[in-house]
């Protein structure tokens, strides 16, 4: 049954927040946070709420139609206008998102990369600089260092983001508005210090917006003192491997600009995620946390043996594909796919070797089965490619 407290929204808050900040205070576990988000009932009663499947909605009123568009009556009090703007079932999975992440608000959009780039559309504006680290997605750097510069100005630094110095020198007073880095990095698994890059970032005045696709409910990073949490949905979070989608995690006050019908990135660019697909997402939060606890067991598992195996680089086992975060495992050699928007020398100092395979550890069968699996592809692979080397 919902908490009625959990009902309460701010007119302030349309994007998911409600009382998301007491959440955030309350829960350090994204478990507890993700279990105690309003709950939605179906039409009918339903446990699971009902899908508005509706692009648009009526309104009994021509005064509360005006009341809708000057901003006074919106989604936090169950007023909708138009699913580009706010749909109550892609609200829903906001909140949980805001939840997950402990953050007052969160917005879900059509897919990872449009949640990164309408926010960094957002905090940067023409002529803005971002510091970046150098260990990025492909498709974000190629953002950075690529689009961003052609289609509006705003330019990036790449820097080791362990290094707090190059961070800091980086940062070019007034101009840079944005640290943005990986909280564990695609593909190289860097663990960034989220504190520490946090202090700094605000230290400079700059928004601390980080990328938490690798570590949902592992890592918090809102909770660690970023200001902003960006998602590929499409992978650990949806699981299935069938479902591209993204989301921007953040203060009710910067959805709620991004949502603005005259200026705001997500309502004109209109990166919307449907109703169904939210729908759908929003079935598989609640066992997050399950998957996550096993795919970090299985991994931890892989790589003590492949440790004491003396191997540190491996291939032929489980499915050849690109992405991550499904229930079978999958490789992909990072340097030739995922990673090809770098060029050689980015992918050097992102740590990306020509050889390196990323391994996504999937959770269905047995360890024992898949292991020996994994054994008998890695002793064919010595029979067949290790002669022809030497
Ligand atoms: C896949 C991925 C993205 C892009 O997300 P899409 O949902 O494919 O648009 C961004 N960041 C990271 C770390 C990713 O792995």
């Amino acid at each position: 049954m919902a908490d009625a407290a959990t009902h309460t929204a701010t007119a302030t808050n349309n994007c998911g927040g409600g009382n998301a900040k007491k959440a955030f205070s309350l829960f350090a576990d994204p478990a507890a946070a993700l279990a105690s988000a309003r709950h939605e009932f179906g039409e009918h009663g339903g446990v699971n709420m009902s899908i508005e499947a509706s692009a648009t909605f009526t309104v009994m009123e021509p005064e509360t139609m005006k009341r809708m568009f000057a901003g006074e009556l919106g989604p936090d009090r169950d007023f909708f206008i138009y699913s580009r703007h706010f749909n109550p079932t892609v609200l829903n999975l906001s909140r949980q998102m805001a939840a997950l992440e402990g953050t007052e608000a969160a917005y879900c959009t059509s897919s990872g990369m449009s949640a990164i780039s309408s926010v960094l559309l957002q905090l940067c504006g023409t002529g803005g600089h971002v510091v970046a680290s150098s260990a990025l997605y492909g498709g974000t750097h190629a953002l950075l260092a690529n689009f961003f510069p052609k289609a509006c100005n705003i330019t990036a630094s790449f820097v080791d983001i362990n290094d707090m110095q190059a961070v800091e020198s980086a940062i070019q007073e007034g101009k840079t508005k944005v640290l943005y880095f990986e909280a564990v990095s695609n593909p190289t698994l860097q663990v960034a210090n989220i504190p520490e890059l946090s202090a700094l970032g605000h230290r400079k005045g700059l928004t601390v917006v980080v990328d938490n696709t690798f570590a949902p409910m592992v890592l918090s990073p809102a909770r660690l003192g970023a200001d902003v949490v960006v998602h590929s949905i499409s992978k650990f979070i949806s699981g299935a491997a069938d479902i591209i989608a993204g989301a921007v995690c953040g203060s009710a006050s910067l959805m709620n600009k991004m949502m603005d019908l005259h200026d705001g990135p997500l309502m004109l660019l209109g990166p919307t995620m449907n109703a169904k697909v939210a729908f759908e997402l929003s079935e598989r939060l609640p066992h997050l946390s399950i998957r996550m606890k096993e795919h970090s067991h299985r991994a931890m598992v892989y790589a003590t043996r492949l440790k004491d195996l003396g191997i540190k680089n491996s291939a032929q086992f489980g499915l050849m594909a690109v992405s991550l975060g499904y229930y079978e495992t999958l490789m992909s050699c990072s340097g030739s796919s995922t990673s090809s928007e770098m060029d050689e020398d980015a992918k050097k100092r992102a740590g990306i070797s020509p050889g390196l395979i990323r391994f996504s550890v999937g959770f269905v069968g047995t360890l024992d089965q898949k292991w020996s699996q994994f054994e008998k592809a890695l002793s064919k692979f010595h029979e067949t490619e290790l002669p022809n080397k030497s």
